[in-house]
């Protein structure tokens, strides 16, 4: 039997939101879940969003089609549907969804060299409006651009890695996968804290204190640090 199309599974299907979950329709439905959403957000997000919750959550639930609706409240939905995101993707469900995608490898892998392992989305900042989402790796303890999503940071929140963590905790975190021509790193981060394209990078810093590692003749493995004060780049 083919899935009932609804609004929730067009938004996830759309570029950019592979990092999202589906979230529970009566979870969204519950109204102790909207309690204090919009409690902390700057006057912007208020301005845009504060008189449109209704028709926002008439369109996420399939009571109204998009079609009728403004560009202002289609935007809320996508608002209202992520803020949402961020409280249930730290239930018990909504950590069980994450799992099975990280375990996978869904959401890509470690650029950094002799990683590899398993990333997941994190959002630094849980007020929207602030920043991006970001990827971290458990084995390195760091973030990384992700260079095919402009989600909100404030969709995922800053705990989800933590509760992963809690909720598994016999899952082996350092699910490794060695540096191979066959994982091409699609996301880097240089020393200037900028996203660069692996393809176009050439050798970069070589620290005093890591030993420069080439693959292929490239030095991706010093590009996750900012150099150390007084080291000379190549
Ligand atoms: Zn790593």
């Amino acid at each position: 039997m083919a899935c009932k199309r609804t609004w929730i599974r067009d938004h996830l299907s759309r570029d950019g939101n592979h990092l999202l979950v589906e979230v529970d329709p009566d979870y969204l439905k519950d109204r102790f879940n909207h309690q204090g959403i919009l409690a902390d957000v700057s006057e912007k997000v208020m301005k845009a969003h504060g008189t449109t919750h209704e028709a926002a959550m008439k369109i996420i639930l399939d009571v109204r089609p998009p079609k009728n609706a403004t560009q202002m409240e289609k935007d809320s939905a996508e608002f209202f549907y992520g803020m949402l995101h961020a409280r249930w993707a730290t239930t018990t469900m909504g950590i069980k969804q994450y799992r099975e995608k990280w375990y996978n490898g869904y959401f890509g892998v470690c650029p950094k060299l002799r990683c590899g392992s398993n990333l997941i989305p994190i959002g630094p900042d849980s007020d929207p409006g602030l920043s991006k989402v970001k990827l971290y790796c458990y084995r390195c303890n760091d973030l990384f651009h992700c260079e095919n999503s402009e989600l909100d940071s404030a969709y995922f929140g800053p705990n989800l890695p933590q509760m992963l963590r809690m909720m598994s905790p016999k899952e082996p975190f350092s699910r490794v996968v060695y540096f191979t021509e066959k994982i091409k790193p699609h996301y880097i981060v240089d020393e200037y804290d900028q996203l660069v394209n692996p393809k176009n990078q050439v050798k970069r810093v070589a620290s005093s204190i890591r030993p420069q590692i080439s693959v292929n003749g490239a030095g991706l493995g010093n590009l996750c640090r900012k150099p150390e004060s007084g080291s000379e780049e190549l």
